[in-house]
């Protein structure tokens, strides 16, 4: 019989559990009735990947009625076997929390106030700034005459948000621009 370490690992925690319970003798029903009333009851499966770092650690998302209910780690998956770390256990959290910003925020100038503005205001001032600050600091070549072609009052910080192919993409980009100042953010 062909059968996932997943799929073993849930029959062998209900064998477990019912030769356990049985040979003392306990009544299993209440236990049955809890576990129907589980909220990932009828939720569907959805393997996707922790996006904090290069493990890239699978985990199991839940999803009832568009929502994710509940996060797991992938047991089938080899590297990590079903583990995450602190970061890929908050996943739900990071997901459903009231804490997350949605929109883009903008503070002007000497501001105090974070104002809620659309993606092309934000999107369309951060290349206004790039371009205005690469135009005026590209520096074709160093103090030695050798030819470097850099921008060195831009830094770049990456995100965990992205996979490795956007993360490469990106790194792509900010070398094109000319950038040598940037980091990631798993690194910090
Ligand atoms: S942050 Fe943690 S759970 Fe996420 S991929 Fe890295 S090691 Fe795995």
């Amino acid at each position: 019989m062909n059968i996932s370490r997943r799929g073993f690992m849930k029959l062998a925690g209900v064998g477990v559990a019912s030769i356990g319970m049985s040979q003392l003798g306990l009544d299993l029903s209440p236990t049955q009735a809890y576990a129907a009333g589980l909220k990932i009851k009828g939720a569907k499966e959805v393997i996707s990947i922790c996006p904090f770092c290069s493990v890239s650690c699978h985990f199991i998302a839940h999803v009832k009625d568009g929502k994710i209910v509940s996060c797991e780690g992938d047991p089938d998956y080899p590297v990590s076997e079903g583990a995450l770390c602190a970061k890929g256990a908050a996943m739900l959290s990071m997901h459903n929390s009231h804490h997350r910003i949605e929109k883009p925020l903008y503070r002007a100038p000497y501001s105090t106030k974070w104002e809620e503005k659309s993606w092309d205001f934000v999107l369309d001032r951060i290349a206004r700034r790039v371009k205005e600050t690469r135009d005026a600091d590209f520096k074709r070549f160093n103090d030695k005459g050798q030819e470097v072609n850099r921008v060195e009052s831009i830094f770049h910080l990456g995100t965990s948000q992205m996979d490795n192919e956007e993360c490469a993409v990106v790194h792509q980009g900010v070398r094109g621009l000319g950038l040598v100042h940037f980091d990631h953010q798993a690194r910090i």
